[in-house]
């Protein structure tokens, strides 16, 4: 077991430990897992948890079902970094987690993944859904509050409870995110970004969301939570508002490469084509597209540089969740270049030509995300799935 660490975040002494905080309520479900600190210099949502629990605890609250608080990279935490060897939450694929079961010597972060896939387990087979899982980070540039799914029907209208913008489908340009790893089991599953790593105001929106989350997952009364008005609002007072959004592009750091955001971007930040986003090796980096910028890279760590993501549009989003309900994606199965994976219900094997055809944005349509490049084949994964037992 990783030890408990002492540490000074946002002007307080805390403890952090890898169970911040537990539950168990008066009735056997729902369940809600929040994690807070998969990355060591976003300790928010760590100070965010432990205030929750306090709260509930001092103030009595009733409580419905189980709530867990559960921290992340414990040792990139006390060091307040984003990672020691490799990103806590880009090592969710099946490949690593059988390295877990299979090998001893692990490094850090493996060490630190496989106390929190245990516990992630434990829970998923012992308490009863349905389960809320809520991953709680910060980023290097400043930011309003915003959520990422992966694009499930469930998912969507988990996050239409919260007044701020939603981006979907970010998986489908990372690989092994904590979330899309719970996705595959078909839970539903929110990342929240709640602002600037160091600001003070990034811990009030990671509380302000955890009550609100609390609220919809029905464990929670809306009257029972004293500031219930002042938490909505909080979170509603930005620019943006409730929209969703789509990623049309993602800038990649590649090893070695020398890479400088333009100061002074801010997220979601209106661009237009040719406006100059960053240097590589001192040259220029130009938009292709216009939107807006999205997550903008202003720290060492990490290699997503930045998103350029635009609005969906209110037809599109209605178009697909009626197209999924009456279970319309069959269709997609009869033409021709497409068949479905014959051990893997949820993946549709097509090939590139097709795809050329008729565009990924029609996989998406039907809730077909990820695409990945498989013995020249490409391989789209439904996100809408039913509860299966986790691996
Ligand atoms: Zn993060």
């Amino acid at each position: 077991m990783i030890n408990q660490i002492e540490i000074e975040s946002f002007n307080q002494k805390i403890s952090v430990q890898r169970v911040l905080g537990k539950i168990i309520g008066t009735k056997e479900s729902p369940t809600v897992i929040a994690i807070g600190g998969i990355h060591g210099n976003e300790r928010a949502g760590v100070n965010a948890l432990l205030k929750v629990f306090k709260t509930i605890a001092s103030e009595k609250i009733p409580f419905k079902g189980n709530f867990y608080g559960i921290s992340g990279n414990i040792n990139a935490i006390s060091k307040n970094v984003r990672f020691q060897n490799v990103d806590l939450n880009r090592i969710w694929t099946k490949e690593q987690i059988l390295k877990l079961h299979l090998e001893n010597d692990l490094d850090e972060e493996s060490s630190e993944q496989k106390e929190i896939y245990h516990i992630l387990k434990k829970i998923l087979e012992t308490d009863k859904g349905p389960f809320y899982f809520l991953d709680l980070h910060t980023t290097s540039a400043d930011t309003q509050p915003f959520i990422t799914i992966s694009d499930s029907l469930d998912n969507r209208r988990y996050s239409s409870n919260f007044s701020i913008p939603t981006i979907l489908g970010i998986e489908e340009f990372l690989d092994g995110p904590l979330l899309t790893y719970i996705n595959e089991f078909g839970h539903v599953a929110l990342g929240f970004e709640a602002g600037q790593h160091q600001k003070e105001v990034s811990v009030d929106n990671c509380i302000a969301f955890l009550w609100l989350a609390l609220v919809a997952a029905k464990c929670i009364k809306k009257r029972h939570v004293k500031k219930h008005r002042f938490y909505k609002h909080s979170l509603s007072m930005f620019i943006e508002n409730q929209d969703f959004y789509k990623i049309d592009f993602k800038y990649t750091i590649k090893p070695f490469e020398d890479f400088k955001m333009v100061a002074g971007y801010k997220n979601f930040q209106e661009i237009e084509k040719n406006d100059v986003l960053a240097y590589s090796n001192g040259k220029k980096l130009i938009s292709d597209f216009e939107g807006k910028i999205f997550m903008p890279l202003y720290q060492q760590k990490g290699d997503d540089g930045y998103f350029i993501i635009s609005k969906i549009s209110k037809f599109w989003l209605n178009t697909s969740r009626f197209l999924r309900k009456v279970h319309f994606h069959h269709f997609l199965k009869l033409l021709p270049g497409v068949t479905s994976h014959k051990k893997k219900p949820y993946t549709l094997i097509v090939n590139p030509k097709t795809a050329q055809f008729l565009a990924t944005e029609i996989f998406h349509l039907f809730g077909y995300r990820k695409k990945v490049l498989k013995r020249g084949k490409l391989h789209f994964i439904k996100r809408d799935r039913k509860v299966n037992e986790f691996l």
